[in-house]
């Protein structure tokens, strides 16, 4: 068992969920990108009746009929994402927790519709911080 804790950006929203981490995946969806900007969103699952809000208030948004995200309505961390398919399950933005490491993915789900240039971003340089000023 592991207590996972997390938040958002501002701090006015916290989470914990105990349990084992399953469905640990980087989501290529483009509703997933669209909800929060980035290339790829890294989830995981917990069992929904360990996870609850320590802390604020998060707003829902519904991304499908089936879907409920939930987000911080102060900073737009996305924190959660919740299927009437799967009532049993909420599943956690991998990113909000204080421990991402705790839950790496373990594949990619709708990998056809992953931007383009996400499978070669292995071989761009690397740097340590901000590029130096232009
Ligand atoms: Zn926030
Ligand atoms: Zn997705």
């Amino acid at each position: 068992m592991t207590l996972l804790t997390g938040g958002c950006l501002c701090g006015a929203i916290r989470y914990e969920a105990e349990g084992d981490p399953f469905h640990e995946t980087l989501c290529h969806c483009e509703t997933c990108r669209r909800a929060t900007g980035a290339p790829a969103v890294a989830w995981l699952t917990m069992p929904r009746a360990s996870f609850r809000f320590t802390s604020g208030t998060p707003t829902t948004f519904a991304s499908s009929d089936e879907g409920r995200r939930r987000f911080c309505p102060a900073c737009g961390t996305a924190l959660t994402f919740e299927s009437s398919d799967y009532p049993d399950e909420t599943d956690l933005t991998a990113a909000s927790l204080d421990h991402p490491a705790l839950a790496p993915p373990r594949d990619h789900t709708w990998s056809n519709s992953a931007l383009e240039w996400f499978w070669t971003l292995h071989r761009l340089p690397q740097r340590e911080k901000a590029p130096p000023d232009l």
